[in-house]
C-alpha cells in the first residue's frame, strides 16, 4: 500500500461540512479506508448537526413571568404561566394552560397596539413554533386581537410575531423542574 498522508483537521473538517473546494483529495484519501480520517469527518458531522439542533435561528425574546393567579378556576386545567412583553409597536399578553388530563397545552394571548390605547391588533400573523423555531400551528389575531393554540405537551414552544420584514420569537414555555 502506498503511504498517503492524512488530509488536515480543517480540510476534514471543511469536507465534513459539505465543502468540496478541495478537488477530491479527502474523498481520495477516505476511499484509501483511513479509519482515522473517516471517523474524524463523522464526529464533525455529528457535532454540526447537534449544534444545528439546538442553536435557534433567531434570538428568543424571553419575556419575565407575572405571577398567575388561581382564582375562579372551574375547569381540572392549570393555568401554569402569564406573561406580557412588548413586540415591536405591541404589547403581548399569553397566558399557558396546561390540561395533563389531555396532554396538551394551551397557549392563549392578546396583542394589543401600544400607541393606539392599548386597541386590539386584528389580523397579525401568530405561530406557534417548537423550540427549533419551527412552526407548529398558526393563524391570524381576530377582532379581538386574540389567538389561542392548543398542543401537545412538549419541551419548548414559542410565539412567533410578524412585524413588517421582522419574525420575532417569544419563549413562552419550557419544561423544567421548576415550571413543571
Ligand atoms: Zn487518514
Amino acid at each position: 500500500m502506498s503511504q498517503q498522508p492524512h488530509p488536515s483537521p480543517s480540510a476534514l473538517t471543511a469536507f465534513a461540512m459539505g465543502d468540496r473546494s478541495d478537488k477530491g483529495v479527502v474523498r481520495e484519501h477516505l476511499a484509501t479506508g483511513c479509519g482515522t480520517c473517516l471517523l474524524a469527518v463523522k464526529r464533525f458531522q455529528e457535532i454540526a448537526a447537534l449544534e444545528e439542533q439546538a442553536k435557534p435561528r433567531m434570538d428568543w425574546v424571553r419575556p419575565g413571568r407575572l405571577p398567575v393567579s388561581t382564582f375562579g378556576r372551574r375547569d381540572d386545567s392549570r393555568l401554569d404561566l402569564h406573561y406580557v412583553t412588548r413586540i415591536a409597536d405591541l404589547e403581548l399578553d399569553v397566558l399557558i394552560r396546561r390540561r395533563p388530563h389531555v396532554g396538551t397545552l394551551l397557549v392563549a394571548g392578546q396583542l394589543t397596539i401600544r400607541r393606539l390605547a392599548y386597541e386590539p391588533a386584528a389580523d397579525v400573523v401568530v405561530m406557534l413554533v417548537d423550540g427549533n423555531q419551527e412552526p407548529v400551528a398558526g393563524g391570524r389575531t381576530d377582532e379581538f386581537g386574540e389567538f389561542e393554540f392548543e398542543a401537545r405537551i412538549r419541551s419548548d414552544y414559542g410565539l412567533r410575531i410578524t412585524r413588517g420584514d421582522t419574525h420575532h420569537y417569544v419563549l413562552v414555555w419550557q419544561t423544567d423542574p421548576v415550571s413543571v
